[in-house]
């Protein structure tokens, strides 16, 4: 049996840890092992080439708008092949690099292999048998598939397979089954560059994990582009001379509604790929959905097991699995306490208009606070200089705070650069009063977009004043 000081599972954000570990301890002997290719999902099949093919698809759609500004173009062609193949060389070049690091190291062996506990602190891994004295599980997520009734009969895609271009070519026509933010970014992606896209989600709303009148406008604005069909859900698929039926029915009136495409992609969710790795034979506890069970400083129930990223299913996007993988570094080899926190965890969709979120929505602070507690603050793109400059239509930004200290609780945008404007509000959510008036007191250079973050701060109002704005206002979610 080969000894390790640290096992690694995924080589993902797990990989953060490592350098610093072999910087204090240059004898330190490291297992990673990941059954797929090195750089853990976040760069061989999720945020980094889904952003290289939408960057593209943003530029086609903010062209679409040039005209309004009185500049007239046309696009001559979109070459989803050689979109595509910028991605994958790009990729590539960082997976090959990492794969390089990882062999060439002496304090390391890379396995490139499924593993599995057989027993506490130890694994198989390429019908070896190693053990470490540490172990970190950093086992990402996977796609989900949802039990449909012929879908396994039919050749379908996932995320995976999308951007490992088994695609081949871009299709005339998409379905896609699901509603939140991979299903919005890969509809955005498709219909910018030509596709007949439908999506098709279980929820009432798109994106029904931002606030609703988010998730209004961005499906009001994506339907110009393509057929959103929310609260729908697919019963059935069949596929007929290569073209793929879905039988969707409505969940409130029982209506059928049938829809064609050459291409399905589906796109419900994520969940835990934790089954492979058995970690009950390491004496590791699950929860009931499978994730890694981990405690407020991401130890499992083993001693020396710790879990980070998605494995524990608690936030899955890459800057959570970083930060998580900094405090594991800090608690497991640094052995301090540090708790996590996720009072500001950020996020955002990069579909066209791009939305950005962090921390609570108005019904969580409402719900915590009370309403005589919680303060909205709403500034329109469109009611500033540059917005306006820019025809930033109906974009807003919506700040949440706490009426007695400015406390900022939330915030949520959505428009144009919502994920660089809203970074403002983050780093002062991560100062020790998370207190608005710096934003209201510091120049903010006019006319920048920054401006429409800061007004907000200053337009605030009670949340029944703020609903009586939205019910008279193109924004009112149920338009
Ligand atoms: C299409 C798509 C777009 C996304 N876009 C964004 C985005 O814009 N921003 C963002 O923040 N996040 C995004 N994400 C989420 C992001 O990819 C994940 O949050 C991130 O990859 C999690 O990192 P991790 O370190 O937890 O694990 P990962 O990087 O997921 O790595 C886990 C690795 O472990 C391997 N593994 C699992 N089990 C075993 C086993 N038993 N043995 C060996 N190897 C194993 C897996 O094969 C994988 O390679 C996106 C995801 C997808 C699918």
């Amino acid at each position: 049996m080969k000894r390790y000081d640290l096992i690694i599972i995924g080589s993902g954000s797990a990989m953060n840890i490592i350098d610093p570990m072999i910087r204090a301890n240059p004898k330190i002997r490291i297992a990673v092992v990941d059954k797929d290719e090195p750089g853990g999902i976040c760069l061989t099949r999720g945020c980094i080439p889904s952003k290289i093919m939408l960057y593209p698809a943003e530029l086609i759609r903010s062209m679409d708008e040039a005209e309004a500004l009185g500049i007239d173009i046309e696009i001559k062609g979109v070459s989803y092949e050689r979109i595509m193949k910028r991605m994958r060389s790009l990729i590539d070049k960082d997976i090959d690099s990492i794969r390089e690091g990882l062999s060439s190291s002496d304090n390391i062996d890379y396995y490139q292999a499924q593993a599995e506990f057989t027993a506490p602190y130890e694994m198989r891994v390429s019908g070896d048998t190693i053990s470490g004295k540490m172990i970190f599980l950093a086992t990402g997520s996977r796609a989900i598939v949802p039990q449909i009734k012929g879908l396994d009969s039919v050749t379908y895609h996932t995320s995976d397979s999308i951007i490992r271009m088994q695609m081949k070519k871009l299709p005339a026509s998409i379905a896609i089954i699901g509603g939140g933010y991979i299903a919005a970014e890969f509809g955005h992606f498709f219909s910018a560059l030509g596709s007949r896209v439908t999506i098709i989600g279980r929820n009432p709303r798109l994106l029904p994990e931002e606030e609703p009148e988010v998730s209004a406008l961005t499906k009001r604005e994506m339907e110009k582009h393509m057929t959103i069909m929310t609260n729908h859900e697919v019963r059935e698929v069949r596929e007929a001379r290569g073209r793929k039926t879905l039988v969707a029915v409505e969940r409130e009136s029982g209506k059928t509604a049938i829809v064609e495409a050459e291409e399905i992609l589906v796109a419900t969710g994520r969940g835990p790929v934790n089954d492979i790795l058995h970690p009950e034979k390491g004496e590791v506890k699950t929860t009931k959905e499978g994730w890694i069970q981990v405690n407020e400083y991401m130890e499992t129930s083993q001693p020396n097991v710790w879990a980070l990223g998605d494995a524990d299913g608690r936030y899955l996007f890459r800057h959570v699995a970083n930060y998580e993988s900094e405090v594991v570094y800090y608690n497991a080899v640094l052995k301090r306490k540090v708790r996590v926190d996720y009072h500001a965890v950020p996020h955002a969709v990069f579909t066209y208009p791009e939305v950005a979120s962090v921390g609570m929505k108005e019904s969580e602070a409402t719900q915590m606070y009370g309403e005589g507690d919680v303060l909205i603050g709403l500034q329109r793109y469109e009611d500033t200089a540059k917005g306006e400059a820019m025809n930033a239509k109906d974009y807003f930004v919506k700040v949440i705070l706490k009426r007695d200290s400015m406390k900022i609780l939330g915030a949520h945008i959505i428009g144009p650069h919502a994920s660089i404007l809203i970074q403002e509000i983050v780093n002062l959510m991560y100062s020790s009063e998370q207190d608005a008036r710096p934003i209201q007191d510091a120049m903010h250079i006019h006319p920048s977009l920054s401006e429409v973050v800061q007004r907000a701060f200053g337009s605030v109002m009670t949340p029944a004043e703020y609903r009586h704005v939205l019910a008279h206002d193109r924004l009112a979610p149920g338009e």
